[in-house]
């Protein structure tokens, strides 16, 4: 797919991003065919949440450029304000690996917060929209409870239901298991890879080598705030070409 591909729903060039004299991301180029699911594997402290973050405009990215369906959404070499961020912010929707729902708020409060408050969404359609999809991800009797009465694995729902109600065009999930006890992993995983077969665009963070095999169309090796090496899940993660993946990978398996 070529840079100028306007079937890209994402385009990524050049993303920069320092923490003081922290060079976190050097330049990432990153390109998402609509309906596509790219797996983020790498060591921790490689970028990978920080290239997350600046998807979703929750960070401000020093250089580069985000194009979204086409769209030129940020040119991060001139300056970039709020309502860009935030327009951005728009597009996609993220979900945390620490869940992040809000602790005072209940279930259905956390889902309809975004599409009511942010998106000045009518209460009534929101909340309608929320219990239909609590009610998909088996949660319907939960809607009243709080976030500190639910298991990890349902609060990672949740968290998931709550990006899903915001009708983004891109779903960002970044390490989504890996705050959960083992037994967890799987329903949620598995509600992930539903929701790719329904053709939605997502980038997953992820240590779970075997679901990025199973879930992903492209799977990009990110260490020291560069792309090390990217394809075809089955080829990267049997037979990786760089020598920095083989020995990542070796450490994993
Ligand atoms: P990963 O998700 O791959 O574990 P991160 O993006 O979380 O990597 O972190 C990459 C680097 O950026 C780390 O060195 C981390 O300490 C640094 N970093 C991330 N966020 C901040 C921040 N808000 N302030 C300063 N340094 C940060």
């Amino acid at each position: 797919m070529s840079p100028t591909d306007a079937s890209a729903l994402l385009t990524v060039r050049g993303l920069q991003k320092s923490f003081g004299d922290n060079s976190v991301l050097a330049s990432i180029d990153v390109t998402l065919g609509a309906g596509n699911v790219l797996a983020l594997i790498g060591p921790s402290g490689s970028g990978k949440t920080t290239l997350l973050r600046c998807l979703n405009g929750l960070e401000l990215a020093d250089g580069g450029t985000i194009d979204v369906a086409g769209e030129r959404r940020l040119d991060f070499g001139s300056p970039v304000g709020k309502k860009d961020l935030l327009a951005l912010r728009d597009q996609s929707a993220m979900v945390f690996q620490h869940y992040n729902l809000f602790p005072h708020k209940t279930v259905l409060e956390n889902v309809i917060e975004g599409p009511v408050v942010v998106q000045k969404r009518p209460r009534a359609e929101a909340a309608a929209d929320a219990l239909a999809l609590l009610e998909r991800v088996g949660l319907t009797e939960k809607k009243n409870d709080y976030p500190f009465e639910l298991s990890g694995g349902q609060q990672q729902r949740v968290g998931i239901v709550r990006a899903l109600a915001l009708k983004p065009r891109l779903l960002l999930f970044d390490e989504p298991t890996s705050a959960l006890d083992p037994e967890l992993v799987g329903d949620v995983l598995g509600l992930i890879k539903e929701l790719a077969g329904e053709g939605w665009s997502m980038v997953i963070a992820t240590h779970e080598l075997e679901f990025a095999r199973e879930v992903a169309n492209e799977v990009a090796f990110v260490d020291g705030g560069v792309i090390v090496e990217r394809g075809d899940p089955e080829q990267m993660l049997r037979h990786p070409r760089e020598e920095r993946t083989r020995q990542f990978l070796h450490r994993l398996l």
